[in-house]
């Protein structure tokens, strides 16, 4: 539960949680075992209105504010972290990279499609060379003419369903260089998408390779300025994106407590309920004290951003302290399950795979607390 939310965040969180129950929480074994979205969920999705969330309303999405959106990952989140990690990527990252960066004729483009569920988005980055450092990234646009060139690789692009990719390269224009954002459609003649790979947790968000061989790219597929993107999605687009993130991490959490406390009141251990032994009560009161905390870090963080405070280091806070505190949590609540925890068959390790990749996904926690250091330290 969530405290301080309003009768309209309260609304939205309640409906998800109804949906989240009966849409995704029996699917969400077999969108780990088969690592695929069903598309059927993705339709149903649409239909709900999930994927526009966080858009504004003059581009057919709800309006809603960040806690709300982060409301609704947590509940998706507590049926499968994995499926609200692919949400998140959908409802908040790519979203927040078109509004900050697309000028009005590309939002009013591009966001409807992702709102119907007709082209959904993913946010690619990270290269072989890893994924904060971009002075070494090799994927790069070229003028050609009127348009531009596109040519090189990216790694560990989650994509579920998506048709439509915002591409970040180096760039050039005039003898000057940048890192910039392009529009690629799956569609194109020299796009390619590498086979699925399993992968320990977040299953089922079909996160993997992308290339792209001498790719047409018209001026009007370029977001914002060609040369200086990167400024504006460091500052703005990622602090939203993170905390997204963080709300899949913290729903994982309290998904898997809700879960573990059903478990240990109906476990008898030597003839008595398991609780009676001391550790249990002692070891779920922690669990539910890191909880409270991340709950109170996160929703801090998502009311300075819809107060229109754009807090990098805060956005890198709640990524690193609440998902490192998640997976700690997670690991401690698979302790209670003995040797059922271990069996994929309850389904109940994929809490403690799906929040561990977590720690990974969006940055590392060590690229987030370099930002955090830098920041304490006075340097930046
Ligand atoms: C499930 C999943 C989904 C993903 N989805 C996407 C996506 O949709 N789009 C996308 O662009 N990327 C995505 N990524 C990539 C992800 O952002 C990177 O894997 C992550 O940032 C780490 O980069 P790397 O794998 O290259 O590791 P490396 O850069 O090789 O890092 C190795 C280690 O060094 C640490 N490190 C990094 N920076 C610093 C620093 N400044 N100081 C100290 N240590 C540091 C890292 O945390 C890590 O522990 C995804 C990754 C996963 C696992």
């Amino acid at each position: 539960m969530s405290h301080f939310v309003t009768e309209d965040q309260a609304a939205f969180r309640d409906a998800a949680r109804a949906f989240a129950l009966k849409e995704i929480e029996p699917l969400a074994n077999r969108i780990d075992r088969e690592e695929r979205t069903p598309p059927e969920l993705t339709a149903k999705m649409a239909e709900q209105g999930f994927f526009g969330l966080f858009i504004p309303e003059e581009y057919g999405g709800t309006g809603a504010d960040l806690t709300t959106a982060c409301l609704v990952l947590e509940e998706l989140a507590k049926a499968s972290p994995a499926y609200a990690g692919l949400v998140s990527v959908e409802m908040i990252l790519c979203p927040e990279v078109v509004l900050v960066l697309g000028t009005e004729e590309q939002k009013r483009r591009i966001l409807p499609k992702t709102v119907s569920g007709e082209r959904l988005m993913a946010y690619s980055q990270t290269e072989p060379s890893g994924a904060g450092n971009i002075e070494y990234h090799q994927t790069k646009l070229t003028p050609d003419g009127n348009a531009y060139r596109l040519n090189g690789s990216k790694l560990f692009c989650t994509q579920g369903e998506a048709r439509t990719y915002l591409i970040m390269c180096r760039t050039e224009r005039g003898g000057e260089k940048g890192y910039g954002c392009v529009v690629v459609e799956a569609e194109q003649e020299g796009f390619s998408v590498a086979p699925y790979e399993d992968k320990l947790g977040w299953r089922g968000t079909n996160t993997g390779p992308i290339s792209f061989t001498d790719i047409e790219i018209s001026p009007d597929a370029v977001l914002g300025d060609l040369l200086t993107a990167n400024a504006d999605i460091g500052l703005i687009a990622n602090q939203a994106s993170f905390l997204g993130h963080a709300a899949t991490s913290l729903g994982c959490a309290v998904g898997m407590f809700e879960k573990t406390l059903e478990y240990v009141k109906s476990r008898e251990l030597y003839g008595a309920p398991m609780v009676a032994l001391s550790p249990w009560a002692d070891r779920l009161a922690r669990c539910w004290n890191r909880i409270e905390a991340m709950r109170a870090t996160l929703y801090t963080g998502t009311r300075l951003f819809d107060e229109g405070r754009r807090d990098l280091v805060f956005g890198s806070t709640c990524k690193s302290w609440v998902c490192e505190t998640a997976f700690e949590v997670c690991n401690d609540l698979l302790q209670a399950w003995g040797g059922s925890g271990m069996m994929d068959s309850t389904g109940i390790n994929r809490y403690f795979r799906d929040s561990r990749a977590k720690l990974i996904a969006e940055g590392g926690t060590e690229m987030h607390n370099a930002i955090i250091g830098r920041y304490a330290l006075g340097f930046g």
